[in-house]
């Protein structure tokens, strides 16, 4: 569902929100379509390290700010972890509503489909009384690669 993701759409977008493409703004999109690409998920941190390397002059703030953005935009997914940690993948802008399994021992993301029936979403607003607006959901677990390092233990 990531694949789609291109540089081009990335600078097109900061640009219709009324921001240059910068040198900064282009090394963080090159490695996020390369991420998106390998389905790879990663923190505002992790994003600020694999910069330096191509562009030492990038700041951790700067880092964080585009990673929060490009979330608003709609091209990054943001998903909590059992222990509350929290990492992004990259998802094509428009893409269909999704879940995700999270390993709690690997952080391993899978997207899944499923959500919670429409009709009990209407149930509780008639409950109590609320407009529903969004939810969200995590699904926790061992993935099955961390199931057989348990047995090995
Ligand atoms: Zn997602
Ligand atoms: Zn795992
Ligand atoms: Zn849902």
């Amino acid at each position: 569902m990531s694949k789609d993701v291109t540089v081009d759409q990335m600078l097109s977008a900061f640009e219709a929100a009324g921001m240059r493409t910068t040198r900064p703004r282009r090394a963080m999109a090159e490695q996020l379509v390369a991420w998106g690409a390998k389905e790879k998920e990663f923190s505002s941190e992790d994003l600020w390290h694999a910069v330096q390397e191509k562009a030492p002059w990038v700041g951790r703030a700067t880092a964080y700010r585009t990673v929060q953005l490009l979330q608003d935009l709609g091209f990054l997914d943001r998903v909590t972890f059992a222990d509350g940690t929290e990492r992004y993948h990259v998802v094509a802008a428009g893409h269909e509503h999704h879940h995700h399994l999270t390993c709690e021992m690997c952080h391993r993301i899978v997207p899944v489909e499923a959500c919670i029936a429409p009709a009990a979403f209407e149930a509780m607003a008639q409950q109590s009384g609320f407009a529903i607006s969004g939810h969200r959901l995590e699904i926790f677990g061992r993935c099955p690669d961390c199931q057989d390092d348990a047995h090995s233990c």
